[in-house]
């Protein structure tokens, strides 16, 4: 029986047509490389609309050790990250980009932080993000911020989706029941004994990002909303406020009627007020849209991803080592 260790790569796909070929060289390199392990990867197609599936099922053919799991469609990162790690049987699991921004050298860095310590869970924090523009860097910062001045799940600064996990972790992570998910705030809400280690993170070698501003913003917002409700609550003390406010206000201005007689209001101070709060009520209903909306999804209880075909799934069961036995 092998009693080697079976480490997981867990890798989304959309669209990477052009860095597939490269991907696999270098991982196949890196791989043999570690011989003291035994790796599964696997590669999620999510949706893509390129030649990024045959060139996946290509490479397959000539490795067992790469499974490809073709999702029905394009359902982002999120839900295909997900997908993967419910198929994924290593005892260790290590999720990474198919864009090679996280560089390779990780997987044995992780690895070896593992061995080293008694944690669950070894992050991967980006220490030097120089290879995304300031714009993107500037944004970032200020959302972690944000999201952890609002949630009581805080998410740790510059750490992305790449991390490695054990299987118990993994199996926490494959029950929790929303078919919504924002993994990062995910990873973080399970806990368990986490270490870090630092990486620079490299630019993209071959296509392009998949998240557009308006895809980071939605991400955001469901971070933000699947992790704190305080979004919700904030409006019963703006109201609060508001109404004290306007009552003192009203309290004054009957006062001063009585003393120095009626006066014309200027229209332009209550046009002002009465915009203002209309759209400070916008806003409120907007955020209540939000949640309403995700509960209206949560509620359908429609599966985070659909599974075309697994293609090459391993044949006989991993040989898994017994914790009974002696090394
Ligand atoms: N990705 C995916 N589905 C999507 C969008 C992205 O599986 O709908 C994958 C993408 O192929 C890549 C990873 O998620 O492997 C990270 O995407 P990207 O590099 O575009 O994000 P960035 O690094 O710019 O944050
Ligand atoms: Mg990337």
């Amino acid at each position: 029986m092998d009693e080697r260790l079976v480490v997981s790569i867990v890798c989304p796909f959309f669209n990477e047509s052009g860095g597939v070929d490269t991907f696999y060289r270098s991982l196949s390199v890196e791989l043999d490389r570690l011989s003291d392990y035994q790796f599964e990867v696997v590669c999620i197609d999510d949706g893509s609309q390129d030649e990024t599936l045959a060139e996946l099922l290509a490479n397959a053919q000539n490795d067992d050790r790469y499974r490809v799991l073709e999702l029905s469609r394009n359902f982002g990162k999120e839900a295909a990250l997900s997908a993967g790690l419910d198929v994924a049987r290593g005892d260790l699991i290590i999720t990474l980009d198919a864009d090679l921004q996280d560089p390779l050298s990780l997987i044995e860095e992780l690895i070896v932080a593992w061995e080293q310590s008694d944690a669950d869970v070894v992050l991967a924090k980006r220490h030097d993000r120089s290879s995304d523009s300031p714009s993107k860097r500037v944004s970032a910062l200020a959302y972690y911020k944000l999201h952890n001045l609002l949630s009581t799940v805080k998410i740790p600064v510059d750490v992305g989706d790449c991390r490695l996990m054990t299987r118990q972790v993994v199996q926490a992570l494959s029950s929790l029941p929303e078919t919504q998910r924002f993994m990062k705030g995910l990873f973080a809400w399970l806990g368990f004994k986490a270490i870090t280690i630092e990486y620079t993170r490299e630019a993209r070698f071959a296509g392009e990002t998949k998240f557009s501003w308006w895809r980071l913003w939605n991400l955001g917002i469901e971070g933000i909303t699947s992790f704190s409700t305080l979004p919700l609550r904030i409006w019963t003390y703006v109201g609060l406020t508001g109404a004290v406010v306007t009552m003192l206000y009203g309290i004054f201005i009957v006062i001063r009627t009585l003393i120095s007689g009626n006066d014309v209001p200027g229209y332009t101070s209550l046009f002002t007020a009465i915009l203002f709060f209309a759209s400070i009520q916008l806003i409120g209903l907007g955020i209540m849209g939000e949640y309403v909306g995700r509960m209206y999804m949560e509620s359908k209880r429609r599966p985070a991803y659909l599974v075309r075909k697994f293609h090459n799934p391993p044949e006989k069961p991993v040989d898994r080592r017994n914790p009974a036995e002696p090394k």
